[in-house]
């Protein structure tokens, strides 16, 4: 029989055509990189991003080549989003927080042929400029007015070269397992890898992602990625929100509590990043006395985030905490906690509880955690394993590898070490590299640097574990103080013993003015055990 349905390739310049045609007044608000608060809606977005894409063809892009986009989140990098998919190019996020080498790897990596960049940011480009071997052009993301002095040639002002197209032009045909982008992990152990989104991938994962029991974004929504777009796929929120025609704002580079709060008193009703950024957002709110007027949920990820943040956006501000878990790997969403039946039937600390895991996944994602041998482990909320996972939008095999990232039956080693409970909601109790074994036994650096900020002077705190002859390794705990104070160390530890067995307690702290971070923010625990090495602390005989 043939097929009575009809072929309908999903492939993104769909995104925002729908959203165009079906959403086209909602509004994206946007803090230029040039200073002042745009407007435009995503009618607006689609015709730039179709006449960038047509001035991408007219520049000599063909399909399947690689643009790299140094960007930060403004509506320009929305069509930008969309005009290199739309040239039948890929695009390739670049951070500009990593190393000089690092970008230079990867931009020679993914053969980028283009590079457009933020104003601001071309510096970064200037300095790494003679090493890179396939960029043949460089495009600034500004007006004439604000085009920049520079010392490289040929500089392209965005602007005016899409002033410059007439618009007649259809997005360039692919076809929906074509790939559409490119981001490389961060690398903390060797080189990055590059993880390649399909068209199709990407637009199974924004739906997926946007339904009730994820985020459950719609077109009532407007929505605040605080998560830079080349933070492992935008966590998607450059798909979902055209998707569903939900309205944006976007922050630019100001990521200053100030400069957030502001951006957030426009209408915002959901916003996502990073615990880092919330912390230092709650303590501004309290110091100010402020309050949240339009947000109602929160998406809270890329590394665990603590009860109090949890307990004091719900309580105090009235804002829905949806604490998500995800990698670049996984285009990113891995599972996010939203409430089951199971859990909406709990109240008080009981949902914090659960709300301290990561929930669970959509449909396109499938989860299992084994040990050590591979044998799957119980969903009993208790007992740590691997944890594992595959799905529709899940890497197969980095760029330019020869062997697949996943086990002959597809499965992919996430690196991280969880417990799953009975109603699949998910517990990161570790990255695998960073477990602290002692006697034999698992301790979750997570759960003791969770348990560690719970007190009011502790700002951030890592657990690692040192090497000891007769327990394999104990853990001790890095603090950095809340600045103006001198936290009791004793007091620290007391505090954190509550809820753990005596042998998991950590024997020391070391103060720091200051943690390591990598690129995307989170604790470098690489950088950390290589500045443990000159310090001192106690260890048990
Ligand atoms: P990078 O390390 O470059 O930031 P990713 O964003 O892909 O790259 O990082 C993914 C990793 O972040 C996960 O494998 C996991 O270890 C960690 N992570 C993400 N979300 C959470 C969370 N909610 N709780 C604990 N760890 C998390």
């Amino acid at each position: 029989m043939l097929s009575p349905m009809q072929d309908f390739p999903l492939t993104v310049d769909r995104i925002i055509d729908h959203a165009a045609k079906y959403h086209p007044n909602r509004e994206i608000i946007s803090r230029s990189i040039e200073g002042p608060i745009t407007t435009t809606n995503w009618a607006g977005i689609r015709d730039k991003a179709l006449r960038f894409a047509q001035a991408l063809v007219g520049l000599g892009i063909e399909k399947g080549d690689t643009i790299g986009v140094m960007a930060w989140n403004t509506a320009r990098h929305m069509e930008v989003w969309f005009g290199v998919p739309g040239a039948g190019a890929i695009n390739h996020t670049l951070n500009p927080r990593l190393f000089a080498d690092q970008l230079v790897y990867i931009i020679n990596h993914a053969e980028d042929r283009f590079l457009i960049v933020d104003f601001d940011l071309l510096p970064i480009i200037e300095a790494i400029h003679d090493r890179l071997e396939t960029v043949e052009k460089i495009i600034v993301m500004t007006d004439s007015t604000h085009m920049p002095e520079s010392k490289l040639d040929g500089l392209i002002c965005y602007e005016e070269l899409v002033e410059k197209q007439g618009g007649n032009f259809n997005w360039v045909s692919v076809d929906e397992t074509d790939p559409c982008g490119i981001c490389y992990t961060s690398g903390t152990t060797g080189n990055p890898k590059g993880v390649v989104y399909t068209h199709r991938s990407n637009i199974l994962h924004a739906m997926s992602s946007s339904a009730p029991d994820m985020i459950g974004l719609s077109s009532n929504d407007r929505i605040m990625p605080v998560v830079p777009l080349f933070h492992a796929n935008g966590w998607s929120v450059g798909y979902t929100a055209p998707l569903v025609g939900a309205s944006m704002v976007m922050p630019g580079r100001d990521m200053t509590p100030a400069g957030l709060y502001e951006m957030l008193e426009q209408g915002v009703t959901i916003t996502a990043a990073v615990p880092t950024v919330w912390l230092a957002l709650l303590q501004y709110l309290q110091e100010n006395d402020l309050k949240l007027s339009t947000l109602n949920r929160v998406i809270i990820g890329g590394s665990s985030c603590p009860r109090a943040v949890i307990e004091t956006f719900q309580n105090v501000y009235g804002v829905q905490v949806l604490h998500a878990w995800g990698m670049t790997e996984m285009s990113p969403l891995g599972t996010i906690c939203s409430f089951k039946p199971e859990v909406n039937a709990l109240t008080g600390e009981d949902r914090l509880t659960v709300q301290e895991t990561t929930g669970h996944p959509p449909f396109t994602v499938d989860l299992r955690i084994t040990d050590d041998a591979g044998n799957e482990l119980p969903w009993d909320g208790k007992t740590p394993g691997t944890l594992w996972a595959r799905g529709a939008a899940v890497v197969q095999r980095y760029h330019k590898y020869d062997e697949d990232a996943v086990d002959e039956n597809g499965w992919f080693d996430t690196g991280d070490v969880a417990t799953i409970d009975e109603n699949g909601y998910v517990r990161i109790t570790d990255r695998s590299k960073d477990v602290i074994k002692s006697g034999g036994e698992w301790i979750s650096s997570i759960e003791l640097e969770n348990a560690a900020v719970a007190h009011p002077q502790v700002a951030e705190a890592a657990a690692v574990g040192i090497a000891h002859p007769k327990w394999d390794e104990r853990p001790i705990l890095v603090v950095v103080p809340v600045s103006g104070t001198a936290p009791d160390p004793q007091e620290i530890l007391d505090l954190v013993a509550q809820g753990f067995a005596k042998w998991q307690v950590p024997d020391d702290i070391v103060f720091m003015d200051e943690m390591p971070h990598t690129a995307t923010g989170k604790i470098s625990k690489l950088e950390l055990r290589k500045k443990l090495a000159d310090m001192d602390y106690k260890l048990p005989a």
